[in-house]
């Protein structure tokens, strides 16, 4: 809880708080992909592998540009944290402070991942979504949100007096980059970074502005889907929270396996170019 204002509230209070908000990134200047083009080409495509993230672990795959990978639901409510990398660069990996400053706090189809400083490209553009229906619910939840970060162990130790757990989707996710990289366990940790929040359906209160989750509504079949922008490497961690309706970082929850389907296309969307890397000099002004 945070303490009662220490401040007197100015005589023009009401009139500051009425000041209507501007959005930060207007979507006119974004350039948005042809969402229509992507779906067209994708008619076509043929699943060519298939990966499963057993529960309270996770898997790892690459996916050439290009290509699509699917995340599907399936024997029953399960979120799943993602992380992506370039697949050769291990230091060109998922940014969602900025995907969500451009995109939002929720994401859906048309959406694209932005990479890190200095790359910022597009690296996956979401391009399907069966809880697309879903948009924001009365207490502003949502689905697929970029705003939490990974249930981790430290917070959890943090909070819990000391407790050791290593199942939260930071650790699983370390393992599961340590094995596709070979690099040594605290070297992959280095790498792991906040996720995309897949299936989960979260949102943040409106009286006191804390970050809550609720019951995911994806139920088995449910599936979101991504149009490689770039050649990757994805970690998936089925959470220990389950559907994430009441705890997560413990074996409580009842939890599912989550599978990831790679597609190969006959065709590339048309106009579709790989997104070049960020045109900025890096000069600094110096
Ligand atoms: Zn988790």
């Amino acid at each position: 809880m945070k303490p009662t204002p220490f401040t007197e509230s100015p005589s023009d209070a009401a009139e500051r708080k009425a000041v209507a908000p501007v959005i930060c990134y207007p979507t006119q200047t974004l350039p948005r992909p042809d969402l229509a083009a992507y779906r067209a080409a994708r008619a076509g495509a043929t699943r060519i592998d298939t990966v499963v993230v057993p529960p309270r672990e996770a898997a790892s795959w690459t996916v050439p540009a290009g290509h699509s990978f699917r995340i599907v639901s399936t024997k029953g409510p399960q979120v799943g944290d993602l992380n992506l990398f370039h697949a050769d660069n291990l230091n060109e990996r998922l940014y969602t402070g900025k995907t969500r400053a451009l995109n939002g706090t929720h994401l859906g189809p048309g959406d694209q991942l932005f990479s890190s400083f200095p790359y910022l490209r597009p690296m996956a553009t979401i391009t399907d979504d069966t809880l697309d229906w879903y948009g924001f619910d009365a207490f502003g939840g949502a689905v697929h949100d970029v705003i939490g970060t990974r249930c981790d162990p430290y917070t959890h130790a943090l909070l819990s007096e000391g407790g050791q757990y290593h199942h939260c989707c930071h650790s699983n996710l370390t393992r599961a980059l340590a094995e596709a990289s070979g690099l040594p366990l605290l070297e992959a940790e280095a790498h792991v970074h906040d996720v995309v929040n897949v299936f989960m359906c979260t949102g943040f209160t409106r009286d006191t502005g804390q970050y809550f989750m609720k019951a995911s509504p994806v139920r088995p079949g449910d599936y979101l889907e991504f149009f490689a922008e770039i050649d990757l490497l994805g970690c998936l961690s089925a959470c220990p929270g389950g559907d994430c309706s009441a705890q997560h970082s413990s074996d409580a929850a009842r939890c599912h396996p989550l599978l990831v389907e790679i597609y190969r296309p006959d065709r590339l969307p048309e106009g579709w170019r790989p997104p070049a890397l960020n045109s900025y000099d890096r000069s600094h002004g110096r």
